[in-house]
Parts: structure tokens; sequence; C-alpha cells
């Protein structure tokens, strides 16, 4: 089932933790719907490269965060926030280049030098930039 025109509700939902320990990842309403907020910032964010994007983690139940580690907090939890890739740009090429751009992101997150972090906010977004490595956690800024 498509979200946007590029995004479907299954690549925002995979958890390979989920369906190996079988138990399902499905989001309820209310994620459903920041899901779709989160998908019309992944488009522009593909228009932006014009190049695909693979998505790694989107939506995580409670269960599924819990399990993996993720923080508490996780704007993932809400179905609002998603790690992924550009095919053939760095992460860090992708963080610089969306925080110069018009995508409306809360928060974009260099991880690890691995992937990229990218959230959105309900209300005004804080178009804060970070990057977190191993050792240093969260630093201000592309790092
Ligand atoms: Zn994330």
């Amino acid at each position: 089932m498509l979200i946007t025109p590029h995004f479907t509700l299954d690549e925002m939902t995979v958890s390979q933790l989920a369906a190996r320990d079988g138990f399902d990842n499905i989001p309820p309403p209310d994620a459903r719907a920041n899901l779709k907020l989160l998908c019309c910032a992944l488009e522009q964010v593909r228009a932006l490269f014009d190049a695909p994007i693979i998505v790694s983690s989107g939506y995580r139940s409670d269960k599924v965060n819990r399990l993996i580690g993720g923080a508490s907090n996780s704007q993932h939890v809400h179905g609002l926030a998603a790690d992924f890739t550009v095919i053939e740009v760095s992460p860090r090429e992708t963080v610089r280049r969306i925080s110069e751009s018009s995508v409306p992101f809360d928060q974009l997150i260099l991880e690890f030098d691995k992937w990229v972090h990218l959230s959105v906010a309900r209300g005004t977004p804080r178009r804060q930039v970070l990057t977190v490595r191993k050792g240093s956690g969260y630093l201000t800024g592309l790092q």
C-alpha cells in the first residue's frame, strides 16, 4: 500500500526483529497519519537528490523500539522519524544538502556516519542538525 507515490506502508514499518520474533509492527491510526507527513518530507528528499531512498527503519512499535534499544522518547514510535540512506550519496553529504534545502525536517541527524535520521514535526519544525558518534554522543551541527 502506497503512503505517497514513492513510499509504501511496508517499507515504513519493516522490522526484521518483529518478523523474526513473530509479532507485528502495525501502526495505530495516529502514527499512520504521522507517517504520511513523514513520507511527504521523504518525497522532497528524493526529489532533492533525484535518487531512490532506502529506508532501514521507520515506524517502530513500543515493543520493537524497546527490543532494539531505541530511545524511549524516540520519534520512530510516533511514526515521525525514518532512518535512511540515499543511493550513491554519502550520509554526510545527504545531511549537508538536506540542511541547506527547504525540506521541512524537525531533527536531522548524521548517525555514526552510516545513515541519516530525519524526523518531522506536527507543529513548527526545529530544523535541528546533530551528529551522533560512538563515544561522543550527540553533537550540535554536522561534525
Ligand atoms: Zn532514527
